[in-house]
């Protein structure tokens, strides 16, 4: 992409409707631009980083065996009177009236729905174990929402369900969510701990929320610093080998980590004292086995091994996709601005022509933008073509976070040289045009 043709209406102050720095920057970037309270638009550099994070979490839940679905964000009431949740839910859920005047609302979760598609298509527990996903809008009147996209009113979720034909393939289907998790996180370039997690109006009595530390987050967090050290998500993992699941999990909950809702003061006690971190946290993401609640309120039934019908077991599985893209800037950014982990950046790049302009350099930065946007490499470089200031393009580019600058001045590259920039480490070298290539694709 050329910035000269590209729609990224940077800032240069703070906006002063920005307390945190994740939203100060993604207003800053150009990423969002607020529509009402809690509500976003996804400008182009805002869209690269959401899809790119939808991307992996969907390549994780297929690796797991999650098949993934497309449910509608637009319910009826009539499914939520089923499992009693339509009055239950309250003021968050934002109801609608049709020109018929039946009544529907805004999907703030979709349990009913999938439990609803199950019970009219599944008969056996032949056809179990299923999980299923899918990565859909969400609407929830949050009373404050606040800290941009961390939370919004409208936000894009990964939920996923499990359904099993008892409760030790739930439990298996939980942690087999969890290994997909914590593998999920890892390729996004940031540390999620799972900690043990209130199961609030969901029900159930098994659940853990997923966070990423950050002095900005909305929960306290306590937690064993041996997690620091070890790999999480490891990929000597198997998801093939049942054992392999129950020493994952061993591994994960065998350490002491609760938010503060979960926090137990006795038990913390038996952690060494000097092992014990208190922080606070982002929820980016929550797993929950509630076994039969919706299968029994909502009259789904398969018939069981010995003939009898049984009422299904089930979890759910829940990922904040538009609140990772605020939560990663808030574990990555420095004074000038974001840092993007190599996977979810929008581009790889960006080329900074030093002497817009001048034929040499003009020639230079062209050959390594059509490099860089050849076919099979897709669209991985931000070609920075302003007539600007070099401290200008300098201050943009460090702005907007891309893992690699490539500075290209009338001097270097008249010997086909340029200075490549790490934006994560500061670090900056000469190198040649083909070794600076080979190291941005690396
Ligand atoms: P919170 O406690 O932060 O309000 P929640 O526990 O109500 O979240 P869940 O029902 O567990 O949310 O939803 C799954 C995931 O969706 C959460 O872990 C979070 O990452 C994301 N999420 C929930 N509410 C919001 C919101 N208002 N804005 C953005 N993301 C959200
Ligand atoms: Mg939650």
């Amino acid at each position: 992409m050329r910035l000269t043709r590209s729609l990224i209406p940077t800032l240069k102050e703070n906006p002063a409707e920005a307390q945190i720095v994740s939203h100060r920057l993604m207003l800053r970037a150009g990423m969002i631009r607020q529509q009402s309270a809690g509500i976003y638009a996804w400008l182009p550099l805002g869209q690269r980083v959401l899809s790119r994070i939808a991307a992996i979490v969907r390549d994780e839940q297929n690796r797991a065996g999650v098949q993934e679905i497309l449910m509608p964000t637009i319910q009826s009431a009539d499914l939520w009177r089923e499992s009693g949740r339509y009055d239950a839910y309250g003021p968050e859920m934002l109801r609608i009236r049709d020109r018929h005047d039946r009544e529907m609302l805004y999907g703030p979760t979709n349990e009913e729905m999938v439990t609803a598609l199950m019970r009219d298509n599944v008969q056996s527990y032949r056809d179990l174990p299923q999980m299923l996903y899918h990565v859909q809008w969400k609407f929830r009147d949050e009373v404050r929402p606040r800290f941009g996209v961390l939370r919004g009113r409208e936000f894009l979720m990964k939920d996923g369900y499990s359904f099993d034909q008892d409760q030790a393939g739930a439990v298996a289907s939980y942690r087999r969510m969890m290994l997909a998790y914590m593998r999920t996180f890892r390729r996004l370039g940031v540390r999620a701990i799972p900690m043990r997690a209130d199961t609030g109006p969901i029900g159930g009595d098994l659940s853990h929320e997923f966070h990423i530390l950050a002095p900005t987050g909305e929960s306290g967090v306590f937690y064993d610093s041996a997690f620091e050290a070890i790999d999480l998500g490891s990929d000597s993992y198997s998801y093939e080998r049942p054992e392999d699941l129950d020493a994952f999990f061993a591994q994960m909950t065998g350490l002491y980590a609760a938010t503060d809702e979960k926090h137990d003061p006795a038990a913390w006690g038996q952690v060494a004292e000097a092992d014990r971190r208190e922080g606070r946290g982002i929820e980016v993401g929550q797993i929950f086995y509630f076994g039969t609640k919706y299968s029994e309120t909502m009259g789904f039934t398969v018939v069981g091994p010995d003939g009898a019908k049984i009422h299904p077991e089930m979890g759910s599985y829940g990922i904040g996709v538009s609140r990772l893209a605020g939560a990663i800037i808030e574990a990555s950014h420095d004074q000038a601005g974001i840092i993007w982990p190599d996977n979810v950046a929008p581009f790889r790049a960006a080329i900074l022509n030093l002497r817009q302009g001048d034929a040499v350099t003009d020639g230079l930065c062209e050959q390594i933008y059509a490099r860089l946007s050849e076919q099979d490499l897709g669209d991985q470089a931000l070609y920075d073509d302003r007539p600007a200031r070099a401290g200008e393009k300098f201050a943009d580019a460090d702005l907007l976070g891309h893992p690699w600058q490539i500075i290209v001045g009338p001097r270097g590259a008249a010997n086909n040289q340029v200075e490549l920039k790490r934006r994560e480490t500061g670090e900056r070298s000469e190198l040649s045009l083909e070794d600076a290539l080979v190291r941005v694709l690396s």
